[in-house]
């Protein structure tokens, strides 16, 4: 097993498949203008799955699609169709929703295992003072073609902020309740790209139980602590909910991602300064052996732990400044893949 300089595994892969997107979330892209990747920087479906299987090769069992939105990418489900036929246990994808409606039947056709379908307000006024687009029920519409389409137990991802849907917490409890939905909270994060992030606004994982405590009573907590970053808890009424914990209770330590940006960078921390270009070796038509070692090589230097190592600051500001993540566009949150 390929192990990392503090004997972590490598068995998850997030793979970007563009850098664009439809929405402009606050905690994400806030700014009014962004340098997009150029066109012919992109790998190939072809590209991105020989690198796919390099990876596999060395350890991974788990592939989750991002982006930027992943669904912009024309012909995705044929991606997925070639990603379906690997040795993996699992095949996800996380999207805004917004155009999931249309594409869902054949992203399940082609082959995709499980949704996250990220979703921070149930109130269509304060959805586009978040994403700057009134497209709220078009992501509901596209939550329930998700069901209908036979995904189970879709999840949902809302990044809580204080102050703004702190308050919606309960109903978004309710809302996974009625639809059957798995439930993730997740607490904001400074990460590139997040450049109006201030503590102040980070509403955490203690808070969220507070909050459910104070409305179902006694929770329990049932699973977390493992290689995923969700802590799971079970309400008295049996309903569970996840807490993703990465800015008050990091997870560095149990992390086996990796992350590939669109335009092939391999990246080992979210939060890392930069990455390494596998681009022009692929387009070289580098051996496969040679391409898994240096896959192995940059893995088995890692020693990144980027939530923990802020964690430890006393001042906590956005890890990247306007200017930084200007001169280096990869250190964007939507450019890494969330
Ligand atoms: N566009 C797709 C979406 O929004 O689901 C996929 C890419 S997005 C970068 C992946 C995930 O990162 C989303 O669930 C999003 O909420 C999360 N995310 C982005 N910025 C974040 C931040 N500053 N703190 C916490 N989560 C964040
Ligand atoms: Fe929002 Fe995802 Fe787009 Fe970022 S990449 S702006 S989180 S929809």
């Amino acid at each position: 097993m390929l192990l990392d300089r503090k004997g972590r595994s490598l068995e998850n892969l997030r793979l970007s498949v563009t850098d664009r997107c439809n929405l402009r979330c606050h905690y994400c892209m806030p700014e009014a203008h962004y340098e997009w990747l150029e066109r012919d920087s992109l790998l190939s479906f072809e590209e991105l799955s020989g690198l796919v299987d390099s990876f596999i090769e060395l350890g991974v069992k788990k592939v989750r699609l991002t982006g930027g939105e992943p669904l912009l990418r024309r012909n995705l489900s044929y991606f997925i169709s070639m990603l379906a036929k690997k040795p993996l246990n699992d095949l996800a994808m996380t999207t805004n929703g917004v155009f999931l409606a249309k594409h869902v039947q054949s992203l399940k056709d082609a082959g995709l295992g499980r949704l996250t379908i990220s979703l921070d307000t149930l109130r269509p006024e304060r959805f586009l003072a978040l994403t700057g687009q009134d497209v709220f029920e078009d992501v509901v519409r596209g939550i329930d073609s998700a069901l209908d389409a036979g995904f189970e137990r879709p999840k949902i991802n809302c990044v809580l902020m204080q102050g703004f849907n702190d308050d919606e917490i309960i109903d978004f409890v309710e809302f996974a309740k009625d639809r059957a939905l798995e439930l993730r909270f997740i607490e904001y994060m400074d990460v590139g790209g997040a450049t109006k992030w201030h503590a102040g606004q980070v509403f955490g994982m203690h808070d969220v139980l507070q909050r459910l405590s104070e409305t179902y009573g006694t929770y329990e907590k049932v699973g977390g602590d493992g290689s995923a970053p969700s802590r799971t808890y079970r309400l008295p009424h049996g309903q569970h909910v996840g807490i993703i914990a990465s800015v008050s209770m990091p997870f560095c330590g149990r992390c086996d991602r990796a992350r590939i940006t669109a335009d092939g960078v391999f990246l080992t921390c979210l939060y890392a300064d930069q990455g390494f270009s596998l681009r022009t070796l692929i387009r070289q038509g580098v051996r496969k052996e040679s391409l898994q070692a240096v896959l192995q090589h940059v893995w088995s230097g890692r020693d990144d732990a980027g939530a923990q190592e802020r964690l430890a600051l006393r001042e906590r500001q956005p890890i990247f400044s306007l200017n930084e993540l200007r001169s280096n566009v990869h250190r964007e949150m939507h450019i890494r893949g969330g």
